[in-house]
């Protein structure tokens, strides 16, 4: 069996090696962008709202490390489909997870589990959530970029 870190390094390759929806969208209704000074990591997100606030598309690009390509690729696959209130449901549960106020084993968060490492390290814990904070303010239609802050 895999140990929980040769997963984690699985996961984040693939998904930094080939980042999903990972796309300027034409037409997208909402847009934000995150960048996150300490590591350089820079991106914007685009979404497409349908009826009933449903994620009807959802897309990333920018670049930045392997954590925050692989967070925000692994983001935009979880939040499709979606209603706005529950990926801003989800966005909570992965902050808080990440940011080390919420462990890792009540916050059912399926792969996205991978990134609780992080919590020990501050600098890391940005990477992470640079392209959940991007998503939120394009949820919250933030003009201002968002700096990631933890
Ligand atoms: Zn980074």
């Amino acid at each position: 069996m895999a140990t929980m870190n040769e997963l984690y390094q699985s996961v984040i390759l693939d998904h930094n090696r080939s980042p999903r929806n990972y796309r300027v969208m034409e037409n997208a209704d909402r847009h934000a962008e995150g960048y996150n000074p300490l590591c350089g990591d820079q991106l914007g997100v685009w979404l497409k709202l349908g009826d009933g606030d449903v994620i009807d598309d959802v897309s990333f690009q920018g670049s930045g490390c392997a954590i925050s390509t692989a967070s925000a690729s692994m983001m935009t696959a979880a939040v499709k489909g979606k209603r706005r209130d529950e990926a801003l449901e989800l966005f909570d549960r992965f902050h808080g997870v990440v940011t080390g106020q919420r462990p890792a084993a009540e916050a059912n968060l399926g792969k996205l589990a991978v990134f609780s490492g992080v919590a020990e390290f501050p600098v890391r814990v940005k990477c992470a959530s640079l392209g959940w904070h991007a998503l939120k303010a394009a949820l919250e239609r933030q003009d201002e970029p968002v700096v990631s802050t933890e």
